[in-house]
């Protein structure tokens, strides 16, 4: 099949790798085969009784008609859950360790014509932090930074995922896109897994929200992941930013790339994450798009369809409503979550990208899983 460049708002930018996959192309003709709006409560009771969910299922699943079937839907939510992960909630926190930006998203408060504190963290500051952390009990690390290759190149990724894998035996990234060849030196230099969010997954409401930078490139981003696992990676996850579009096409389309990359690569560990639009710095009361119950709605159909997949869920949400997940289709969360440059161990150097709203530490993370009576895992991964 002919790769189709047309969903780029511009030609690739020098130094991108094209690895010339046709995953894209079979993720939209899939996804254009299937309108969420047009299922029916036969669909979904249907997709709801077989003992697999096809793509039609899936979709079926996501639709406005799925909306009464939301305890059925939770039951068999609850029940693969189970079957594939036990008892056991992962847990891990986000250490950003720069804010530094080139990209221009509307959406996002580190976009770098926004005006706020940017600051990155030198190697011993980041060894301050990784310490701080890991003496609360956390064996799994997620580093981010904003994206920018020039104050955060690859060297300085790896230099600090060296130093996390001194610390954790789980260690993820979510950083830029990098190219085949540089997310094996950050593979090597001891990360795991890589997490980038595609955000919408259509490409002409993608290109209204990255009007600059290397972001714009929609399939250099898509095949992200690919190229992770092209480059050594034991996992890759996903994510549409609900809210951004359609919440159900997003979400829909998010599905289908993660079990189509799960299917040309078997051995890799996917998993989902469900964040939604929430208040930045400087648009603190701007309306939230997608409700929970939408987002319940499309966490548990991620469930059915993928149940082997893990699926996260962050800080973004309220306690009540994380702790409610957890048992149904979530398997892992964050604890302890500062979102600022340089909290965890002393004062803050730099402003945050969004604003939490679970602000609890890692014991009471911990009892609450317990309470739920679920078991707190801190790590799932033997290193060899
Ligand atoms: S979403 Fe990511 S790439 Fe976009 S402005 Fe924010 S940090 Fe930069």
């Amino acid at each position: 099949m002919a790769i189709d460049k047309s969903v780029d708002a511009e030609p690739y930018h020098e130094g991108m790798e094209d690895i010339g996959t046709d995953t894209l192309d079979c993720v939209l003709e899939k996804a254009s085969k299937l309108d969420p709006y047009s299922f029916s409560d036969r669909d979904v009771r249907r997709a709801l009784s077989s003992e697999t969910v096809d793509d039609a299922g899936f979709a079926a699943l996501l639709s406005p008609a799925a909306e009464k079937y939301m305890e059925k839907m939770a039951e068999r939510a609850r029940d693969e859950r189970l079957r594939h992960f036990g008892n056991s909630v992962c847990l891990f926190t986000p250490l950003y360790i720069s804010n530094y930006c080139t990209n221009g998203c509307v959406y996002c408060g580190f976009n770098s014509k926004n005006h706020i504190n940017r600051a990155k963290l030198d190697l011993g500051q980041v060894e301050a932090e990784l310490k701080a952390i890991a003496d609360t009990g956390l064996e799994e690390i997620l580093m981010l930074t904003g994206e920018s290759r020039t104050h955060s190149d690859i060297d300085y990724i790896c230099e600090s995922v060296s130093l996390a894998s001194k610390y954790f035996t789980n260690v993820g990234i979510e950083v830029y896109p990098m190219n085949s060849d540089e997310y094996r030196r950050v593979q090597e230099a001891g990360a795991d897994y890589v997490t980038v969010f595609q955000e919408t997954y259509n490409p002409e409401r993608y290109a209204e929200l990255h009007p600059y930078g290397n972001k714009r490139i929609f399939s250099y981003r898509f095949d992200a992941q690919e190229r992770a696992l092209m480059g050594g990676m034991r996992g890759v996850a996903f994510g549409a930013l609900l809210g951004l579009d359609d919440f159900r096409k997003d979400a829909l389309r998010c599905g289908l790339h993660a079990s189509e990359l799960q299917r040309r690569y078997p051995h890799a560990e996917i998993s989902l994450s469900l964040p939604r639009l929430r208040p930045f710095k400087h648009h603190e009361d701007e309306q939230i798009p997608v409700g929970e119950r939408e987002l319940l709605q499309v966490s548990l159909a991620y469930r059915i369809f993928m149940p082997y997949a893990g699926q996260t869920i962050s800080t973004r949400e309220r306690p009540r409503f994380r702790d409610g997940i957890i048992g149904l289709s979530a398997t892992k969360m964050s604890a302890g979550v500062s979102v600022g440059i340089g909290e965890h161990s002393g004062k803050s150097k730099g402003d945050g990208q969004f604003v939490i709203s679970d602000p609890r530490n890692l014991e009471e993370i911990v009892g609450s899983i317990r309470n739920a009576g679920l078991q707190p895992v801190m790590n799932d991964y033997v290193r060899t």
